[in-house]
């Protein structure tokens, strides 16, 4: 299990990529705000398994985050992340400063694509801009041939999807499954804020969400019907402070009233003080329950 090769300057990682590609190597890129988890390491590793060299980074984008926000409180874990990249063995890893990435006279930003306004648009105004402009720093810095991002953050995905297709960027961008714990939680790196009381709490989160596939399962189509029931679950674990608990297309993240197709359903509350954020897709049977003895 070799360690990963740690570059902190964009020209350093910039000829070590060359090099790779010189031979004939593809890459995989896999941004991170670091505090790595499974989920990380899922990622990681099918990078590896569809590239020959895996770059993942680490780096906590300011631009992403607003005043209010957790970013000075962010989990910064870098000697566990390290060691967790070598075991999913990673090759190279980025791990810029601030002012490697956006030196102090930077001042050009991207404008995120239509989807990115919704949700999380809403919530966290600025947001996308700092995630498609530090995405796209990345993609320019690493010529990666594939990049992985994680179904957790369902609506980022979208936007990069939809920012490398508007902007010709010559990268594959994959989407990868949620990682879960045992009991049901999406993995994330804002689930150490929880304590223990609040880690039972938040169970409702991928509850409502495992709910609503049965539901969904059983033939119930009404999505304003899902979505109060949703709202029910999260309400009845004393979750109150819901940012969004939704059912949507899930190309453009418009809001259903009836699901006739594909769908989304998206959640963003909080627990306690701390924002968590999960999804599922919806795939509604054609057919009713009755025309199909699979669906019970
Ligand atoms: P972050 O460090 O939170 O910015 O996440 C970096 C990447 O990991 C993003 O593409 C996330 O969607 C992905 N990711 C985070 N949590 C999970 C998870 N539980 N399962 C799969 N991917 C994840």
């Amino acid at each position: 299990m070799a360690s990963p090769r740690v570059i902190s300057t964009i020209s350093e990682l910039r000829a070590a990529v060359r090099e790779l590609q010189r031979t004939g190597k593809t890459v995989g890129l896999v941004p991170t705000m670091g505090a790595l988890h499974e989920g990380h390491l899922s990622l990681v590793r099918r990078a590896k398994s569809e590239c020959d060299v895996a770059v993942a980074t680490i780096f906590v984008n300011p631009t992403q985050f607003a005043p209010h926000e957790d970013f000075s409180k962010y989990p910064r874990t870098l000697e566990a992340d390290l060691q967790l990249l070598a075991t999913a063995n990673c090759d190279l890893v980025f791990v810029p400063s601030r002012d490697e990435m956006y030196p102090p006279d930077a001042s050009t930003y991207i404008a995120p694509p239509q989807v990115a306004q919704p949700l999380e648009g809403v919530c966290r105004p600025g947001h996308f801009q700092g995630v498609a402009t530090v995405v796209l720093k990345l993609f320019n810095i690493i010529p990666a041939d594939r990049a992985y991002f994680g179904q957790k953050d369902f609506q980022q995905a979208l936007v990069i999807q939809r920012m490398a297709a508007d902007l010709n960027l010559p990268v594959q961008v994959v989407v990868c499954p949620i990682i879960r714990e045992p009991d049901g939680l999406a993995m994330s790196s804002r689930n150490r804020y929880l304590s223990p009381r609040e880690r039972q709490q938040v169970l409702a989160v991928s509850r409502a969400l495992t709910s609503l596939q049965e539901a969904v399962g059983r033939g119930e189509r009404d999505a304003t019907e899902l979505k109060l029931q949703m709202q029910n679950t999260l309400r009845a674990a004393g979750i109150e402070r819901v940012d969004y608990a939704t059912i949507a297309d899930p190309m453009t993240l418009s809001d259903l009233a009836r699901l006739d197709g594909p769908a989304v359903a998206l959640i963003a509350a909080y627990v306690g003080t701390t924002r968590l954020i999960d999804n599922c897709l919806l795939t509604a049977p054609t057919g009713s329950p009755q025309d199909d003895p699979a669906q019970g």
